[in-house]
């Protein structure tokens, strides 16, 4: 499979969208119109590769909408060498978002068919995360911690304390909370008990499960 000038054409298209959808970090727009989505998804859908949606992957889970990635990459607000968490790794397409903008990225993932695939796929295509880990995310990483942000790109039920614990004194966690739709829920923080808590739209995304499976 290849990156051909039709793939890289439609991908500016989609960018063009999300900036419509107002988006305007620019260097996350750069990373998707770099990015060859199509790679990180499943034959039957490769022709909808570049269209602003959610498809599914393997093990019954998604790869996040373009929109949902550029909005949480947005909140972020990475930095070169930032050290990042990201719970869900999936297909790897948002773990590609955050190498291509220079951060070191622990991700971990609960579904060991994707665990393995993913961690063996991303590196091919040039991506160099620090570390996959197969595990469960709502643990966060202690031995890695604190972290400058953390992203969770799962629904979560309520928000993780360990998350909230590894973060560094003004580290950010986007998480999208709620069950059924999930309000997207960034948290700065401010102090070694202080957090400031901002609400955004809804969105939607498959379940954050406990344990490993
Ligand atoms: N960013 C991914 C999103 C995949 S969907 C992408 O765009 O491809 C969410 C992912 O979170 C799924 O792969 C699911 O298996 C994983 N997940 C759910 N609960 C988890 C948990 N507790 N720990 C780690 N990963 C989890």
């Amino acid at each position: 499979m290849q990156d051909t000038f039709k793939h890289k054409g439609l991908r500016q298209q989609l960018v063009n969208i999300l900036v419509n959808k107002g988006i305007t970090d620019k260097a996350v727009l750069n990373a998707i119109g770099k990015i060859p989505r199509h790679l990180f998804m499943d034959s039957s859908f490769l022709d909808h590769a570049y269209q602003d949606k959610a498809f599914p992957i393997a093990a019954d889970q998604t790869i996040s909408q373009p929109y949902t990635v550029a909005f949480q990459t947005e909140l972020m607000e990475i930095t070169r060498g930032d050290k990042v968490l990201e719970i869900g790794t999936g297909s790897g397409y948002q773990t590609a978002v955050l190498c291509d903008l220079g951060a070191k990225v622990y991700s971990i993932e609960r579904q060991q068919e994707l665990f393995k695939k993913t961690s063996k796929f991303l590196p091919k295509l040039g991506f160099r995360a620090k570390k996959f880990i197969f595990g469960d995310g709502y643990k966060g990483l202690v031995e890695e911690a604190p972290f400058k942000s953390i992203i969770v790109t799962a629904g979560a039920p309520f928000v993780p304390k360990p998350l909230l614990a590894q973060l560094e004194i003004g580290g950010r966690l986007v998480i999208p909370v709620g069950d059924n739709v999930q309000t997207m829920t960034l948290f700065v923080r401010k102090g070694l008990k202080e957090f400031d808590k901002t609400e955004f739209g809804e969105f939607r995304f498959v379940p954050l499960l406990e344990d490993k499976n």
